[in-house]
């Protein structure tokens, strides 16, 4: 996977708000993610419509619904896992999943965010599914298919950007 130079905008103050496409779903996430992690996988592809999804990993602690009425979709992933999938009841748009593996974990669908511009992926996961552009920060972990663990994840978001 090709690196290019990024320039990281530093994180922003929480709480970060963020909501579906027709406005009636909305959530807040009052802790600090874990990671931005983009993932390259087919599964990812489909149901992102994309080439690649980009997902905050947050504390469920730190994550409430403020509005709006959710779908909830189940689905295995990749590695077998069962996973919930959270969207809009009303627009359809994909929120976040619910993996039934790390209960108190929220993969937030980045481009939910109002404002997703710093989300910029500190790791990169499933690389050998990616599309031939695809490209990665300089400063990224990147790891072809799933051959790491959330916690290394986390640990390179740290790295990044200080222990918080
Ligand atoms: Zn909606
Ligand atoms: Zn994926």
């Amino acid at each position: 996977m090709k690196r290019i130079a990024v320039a990281r905008p530093p994180l922003p103050p929480l709480p970060l708000e963020g909501g579906c496409h027709c406005g009636r779903a909305r959530y807040r996430v009052s802790a600090r993610p874990m990671a931005v992690n983009a993932c390259h996988c087919r599964d990812c592809q489909r149901l992102s419509g994309g080439p690649v999804a980009v997902y905050l990993h947050v504390a469920k602690a730190g994550f409430e619904v403020t509005a709006g009425q959710l779908d909830l979709f189940r689905r295995t992933g990749g590695s077998g896992n069962q996973i919930s999938i959270y969207r809009c009841r009303h627009c359809g748009a994909r929120l976040w999943h619910g993996p039934d593996v790390a209960p108190g974990l929220v993969i937030l669908c980045a481009g939910t965010l109002d404002a997703p511009g710093w989300a910029i992926p500190t790791s990169h996961i499933f690389i050998d599914e990616a599309a031939p552009d695809s490209v990665a920060a300089d400063d990224a972990l990147v790891v072809e298919g799933f051959n790491t663990t959330r916690a290394a994840l986390w640990d390179h978001f740290r790295a990044i950007y200080g222990p918080g």
